[in-house]
C-alpha cells in the first residue's frame, strides 16, 4: 500500500493504474521480493554476530531460499570418459584442483589453480575422515571461486575423489559438509561451475600441486579452517540483489495483463527509469500515462462511460488508442517527424526504443493529454 501511494505521487498518474506496470516502470521491486532481499539482508547481518542460530526455520532459512534460486551447479557423475582428454582443458575453462590428505599429524586440504592464482592449504578439524576431507577442499576451493569479482569464463573444479563429487551431487544426500559444499558451490557468480573428476596419481600437474599442498597442511599447525559455507557478506550482498532483481524481471516477463507497458517498457531497466525521473512531474505523469495506456485516450474515455464513442479526435477516422495516436495517426504525421523522427511508426515495439522525453512531448501535444490539462 505504500509502495503503491510512492508510486501513485512520484507519477502523478490516475490511481487506477496497474500497480505492476508502476513497478516495472520506476524499477520498485514489487514488495514481496524486497521484503525477501532485505530479509535475507538481515539474516546476513545477524549471521556475522553472535545472535545468530542457523535454525532451519523461518527468517533463518531465507539465505538458504535465496541461495537455491541461484544458478544450479553443474555436477557431472565420474565416468572413464570423463577423463579421455587427458586434462586437456577445453579453451575459455578455468582450472581449480582440489584434493586432501590424512596422515598421523592431522587432516588437510589444498586446492591449486595456476589460472586464478590460487594455492592455498588448509589444516581441516581433527578426526576429519578422508571422504569430507575432499569435500571441505572442493567447499573451500568454492568459496575461494566466490571471492573473485568476475572469474573468467567456465570454471571447472576438479577432485580425484569419486566418492566426494557423488556425495555432493547426489539429492539425497544428508551429509552436513557436502550440503555445506552445494551451497558454496551455489553462491559462485559471474560464471558456470562444474565439478569434474580427475584421476589421481597420474601426474596431472594441478593433482600433484593441490595434492603437495594437502599434505603440507596436513603435517602442519596451521589455524584450523573455519567452518562456514558462505562466501563474505558483500559477496552475498551482491548475490542477493541479483537474485530479486531476476526475478523482479521474470514477474514482469510473465505477466499476461499490462499489455500496453509491457511492450512499451518491455523489461526492467533502470537507466531508462532514471532518465524518466529526470523530468518534472507531469512530463512524467504523461509519460508514465502512454506507457500504462491508462490515460483518457479515446477507447478508456467510452469504457469509463464519459463519452459515448472512441473516435480518434484528431483525425476522427479510427479508435484512439495509444497504438493509434503515438504510431499511425496520419494527423500526427508531420509532428512525429518533427518530434520523433519519423512520420509512422511500426508498432509500439518500436516505441518502446525511443527516448522516452521525446515520447512524453509528443503526447503531450495530443488532444487526449490537452484535454486533460
Ligand atoms: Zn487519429
Amino acid at each position: 500500500m505504500l509502495q503503491r501511494l510512492a508510486a501513485l505521487g512520484t507519477t502523478g498518474v490516475k490511481n487506477n493504474t496497474a500497480q505492476a506496470a508502476l513497478e516495472a516502470i520506476l524499477n520498485l521491486q514489487p514488495l514481496e521480493w524486497f521484503i525477501k532481499g532485505r530479509a535475507a539482508k538481515c539474516a546476513l547481518r545477524l549471521r556475522e554476530s553472535i545472535l545468530w542460530k542457523s535454525t532451519k526455520k523461518g527468517h533463518s532459512r531465507i539465505l538458504a531460499v535465496i541461495g537455491k534460486m541461484r544458478g544450479r551447479v553443474n555436477i557431472r557423475i565420474p565416468s572413464k570418459e570423463d577423463w579421455t582428454n587427458n586434462g586437456v582443458i577445453e579453451e575459455g575453462e578455468t582450472s581449480v584442483y582440489t584434493d586432501a590428505s590424512i596422515t598421523l599429524a592431522g587432516a588437510g586440504a589444498g586446492i591449486y589453480s595456476e589460472a586464478l592464482d590460487i594455492r592455498k592449504a588448509y589444516k581441516l578439524t581433527e578426526g576429519c575422515s578422508a571422504l569430507q576431507a575432499e569435500i571441505c577442499a572442493i567447499r573451500e576451493a568454492a568459496r575461494l571461486i566466490g571471492e573473485i569479482d568476475s572469474p573468467p569464463g567456465d570454471v571447472i573444479i576438479y577432485s580425484d575423489s569419486q566418492a566426494a563429487i557423488k556425495s555432493i551431487a547426489s539429492k539425497m544426500t544428508r551429509s552436513k559438509v557436502a550440503l555445506s559444499c552445494r551451497e558454496a558451490l551455489s553462491w559462485i557468480r559471474g560464471c558456470r561451475v562444474e565439478l569434474r573428476w580427475v584421476p589421481g596419481h597420474r601426474n596431472v600437474k594441478g593433482n600433484v600441486e593441490a595434492d603437495r599442498l594437502a599434505k603440507q597442511a596436513a603435517e602442519s599447525n596451521g589455524a584450523v579452517v573455519i567452518d562456514s559455507p558462505l562466501p563474505p557478506i558483500n559477496v552475498l550482498k551482491e548475490a542477493i540483489e541479483e537474485v530479486v532483481q531476476r526475478k523482479q524481471e521474470e514477474i514482469w516477463q510473465n505477466r499476461d495483463d499490462c499489455a500496453i507497458a509491457r511492450k512499451l517498457w518491455p523489461s526492467i531497466d533502470e537507466n531508462r527509469t532514471k532518465q524518466l525521473l529526470k523530468y518534472k512531474k507531469n512530463p512524467v505523469r504523461i509519460a508514465v500515462g502512454v506507457i500504462t495506456g491508462n490515460c483518457a485516450v479515446g477507447v478508456n474515455l467510452k469504457k469509463w462511460r464519459i463519452t459515448a464513442d472512441d473516435f480518434c479526435r484528431e483525425c476522427d477516422e479510427e479508435e484512439e488508442t495509444i497504438e493509434h495516436l503515438l504510431c499511425q495517426c496520419p494527423l500526427l504525421e508531420s509532428r512525429r517527424l518533427e518530434m520523433l523522427g519519423q512520420c509512422f511508426l511500426d508498432g509500439l515495439d518500436e516505441a518502446a526504443e525511443m527516448d522516452i522525453g521525446k515520447i512524453a512531448s509528443f503526447a503531450r501535444s495530443w488532444k487526449c493529454f490537452k484535454a486533460e490539462l
